[in-house]
């Protein structure tokens, strides 16, 4: 084994997070492997939504630039009580460079940062799992499976960015408290006609629950809500020719106690995992693997545990309460919601630091 490989960070799993965490270190050219259990880059599109901050944070290697290309621009929410609209929050308010959110398909996403990361020379080795590690002073001690071949490996720090599953947190030992919302929500990415205002994105509050219609290219929409079997609650209207890809899922809040024990590190949804409200869960896991791979570089990673606790802390505080507000039917919190809301939004001074809170400025 070349002896360079065996001084440089190993970053476990080729989600988002941990594409984010070797471009960066790429980019400064510290030395770095990724490996990925998976033969293949997922095709599905979990997150379809980029925040500003994720926009701002990768602009030194031009994968902003890339993804602007490829994205469409969202300038608003609209929010509407069944068919009619009650208020809109208006990210084009907020005075930034990245005043909207980017909407593409996370495999879209993760296919653009792997390409910048394959110019920076780093390939992503698939069909390599960690299965155990051991930690001294000085390094990690990394035991592979290598298309089903054991391999050891010695990195200076194991990055766990392998998911809400987590083999790194488990084997750390870091709880991962927190609490699961009853119920199945679902979602659709379908190739339909919509009647809905199809630049912005669009949640209605109906008796039965909610539903988010969001356009992420062309005439594809993602439709999601918090109960099951979405495609039977499209917005009133709506012509579906194609569905592309349906799913189930339940929504957790959960946070790991500390992002770290000694060199090992946990990023994105291995140390946080909240509802998909807010689009903040492949963006802050962004957010913490740049802000990660700059601090190994350039020194400062004894703050990164608790700085990304705190942020993250923070954000599923703010994310559990719009998810509980938003499907809520209770009397009171629906006439805040339907009457309340629509007028204190209108003032800026309430909307501005909102969206900012909502987009990662301003926290980080
Ligand atoms: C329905 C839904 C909608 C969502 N919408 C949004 C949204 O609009 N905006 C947003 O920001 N977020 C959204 N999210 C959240 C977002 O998808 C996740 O936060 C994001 O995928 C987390 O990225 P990650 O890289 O941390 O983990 P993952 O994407 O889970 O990637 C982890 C990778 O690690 C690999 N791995 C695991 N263990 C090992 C091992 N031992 N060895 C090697 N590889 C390993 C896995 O195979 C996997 O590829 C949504 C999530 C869901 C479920």
């Amino acid at each position: 084994m070349n002896s360079s490989k065996n001084r440089c960070v190993l970053v476990v799993g080729a989600g988002p997070v941990g594409l984010a965490a070797a471009l960066e270190l790429a980019r400064l050219k510290h030395p770095v492997r990724i490996i990925e259990k998976k033969v293949a880059p997922s095709t599905q599109s979990k997150a379809i939504g980029i925040n500003a901050r994720t926009l701002e944070l990768m602009e030194p290697s031009s994968v902003t630039e890339m993804l602007l290309k490829r994205g469409l621009k969202i300038p608003r929410i609209n929010f509407l009580n069944e068919e009619h609209l009650i208020f809109q929050i208006e990210f084009s308010k907020v005075r930034h460079r990245y005043n909207f959110m980017l909407g593409l398909p996370q495999s879209e996403t993760e296919r653009t940062v792997e390409k910048k990361l394959n110019e920076f020379g780093i390939e992503v080795e698939r069909n390599v799992e960690l299965i155990n590690f051991e930690q001294s002073g000085e390094s990690v001690r990394c035991f592979l499976s290598d298309s089903g071949n054991e391999m050891e490996f010695n990195a200076t720090h194991l990055i766990g960015a392998d998911g809400a599953r987590s083999v790194l947190r488990n084997k750390l030992g870091i709880a991962f408290p927190g609490d699961v919302m009853q119920g199945d929500w679902s979602l659709a990415d379908v190739y339909m006609d919509c009647p809905l205002d199809n630049e912005g994105a669009n949640v209605q509050f109906h008796p039965e629950g909610i539903l988010f219609t969001i356009r992420f290219k062309e005439k594809h929409f993602r439709v999601a809500s918090n109960k099951p079997n979405v495609l039977e609650r499209l917005p009133k209207g709506s012509q579906v020719h194609n569905v592309i890809w349906q799913s189930d899922f339940t929504v957790s809040h959960r946070q790991a106690e500390s992002y770290n024990i000694g060199r090992v590190f946990l990023a994105g949804d291995a140390a946080h995992i909240h509802s998909p409200l807010g689009a903040r869960g492949m963006n802050m896991g962004i957010e913490d693997a740049t802000i990660l791979a700059r601090k190994i570089v350039n020194g400062g990673l004894e703050s990164y545990s608790r700085e990304r606790h705190k942020v993250g802390a923070s954000t599923i505080r703010m994310v559990k309460k719009m998810t509980e507000f938003a499907t809520s039917t209770g009397k009171t919190k629906t006439f805040i919601r339907n009457y309340f809301l629509p007028v204190i939004l209108t003032f800026d001074f309430v909307q501005q630091p909102l969206i900012k809170r909502m987009v990662g400025l301003g926290n980080s």
